[in-house]
């Protein structure tokens, strides 16, 4: 009924469409093409000796058994990120979790098991609070309801008085999420005596890594957690 009255249209071609991504759409968005490196999901095709592990991933500690990425980084990909994230396009998180319920479906280490609890990577209050609302924190809630799992907010990320990870080279990323992702207090007071074995930590993107392996590392130290997969719509630089 709402939708006959309020019929939505595809926030890329216009055309009227159930939800704000026609499926011709996001069809089309490009995805990451194969061959990746079986850690990070990075593209690596042409590349070097061995196409299972990109470089970055050969000297690297590996907190997250991998990580997977829906999209490349187009254009259209980083409008779709940048209205939800910062036009309040809130109603873009239900299709653009379809990818992720999409890539789930790719993804036979995802599938083998069917315990996944989810955990949306967390944004500082003050972004919280004038943005009203986590857009990972949206994009879990929908593939959760997709694949009929649960979603827990353990984390959460400090102020450390850096705008964004986006200007910071490699190093300064890492040191910056290391000291910006922490377990939630109130979940690591109420003494909780298990948590999930399985974690799939959401985000909206992956660039190079820092801030799902600080959050991994946070992760893994809660009793009982065993594994944490992470999955990103769209991969910075591919
Ligand atoms: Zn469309
Ligand atoms: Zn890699």
């Amino acid at each position: 009924m709402l939708s006959w009255l309020f019929p939505s249209t595809c926030e890329l071609c216009g055309e009227t469409a159930e939800e704000t991504i026609c499926p011709a759409c996001l069809a089309s968005l490009p995805r990451i093409p194969a061959p990746i490196c079986l850690h990070c999901g990075a593209p690596t095709a042409g590349q070097q000796t061995d196409p299972d592990r990109c470089e970055e991933c050969a000297d690297q500690a590996r907190p997250f058994t991998l990580a997977r990425q829906a999209l490349r980084q187009t254009p259209e990909a980083m409008q779709l990120i940048y209205a939800l994230k910062y036009h309040h396009a809130l109603h873009l998180a239900r299709p653009l979790a379809r990818l992720l319920h999409e890539l789930w479906e790719r993804t036979p280490h995802l599938r083998a098991h069917t315990d996944w609890v989810l955990v949306p990577v967390p944004v500082t209050l003050k972004k919280l609070y004038s943005r009203g609302f986590n857009q990972a924190g949206e994009l879990a809630r929908h593939l959760a309801e997709f694949r009929q799992l649960r979603v827990l907010e353990l984390l959460e990320r400090r102020d450390t008085g850096v705008l964004s990870q986006t200007r910071l080279t490699a190093r300064a990323r890492r040191l910056n999420a290391m000291r910006a992702y922490h377990r939630k207090r109130a979940h690591w007071l109420a003494r909780r005596r298990s948590y999930p074995a399985r974690i799939v930590l959401v985000d909206d993107v992956f660039t190079t890594g820092s801030t799902a392996r600080a959050c991994a590392i946070q992760l893994r130290k809660l009793p009982g957690v065993k594994e944490v997969v992470a999955l990103s719509l769209v991969r910075i630089g591919a």
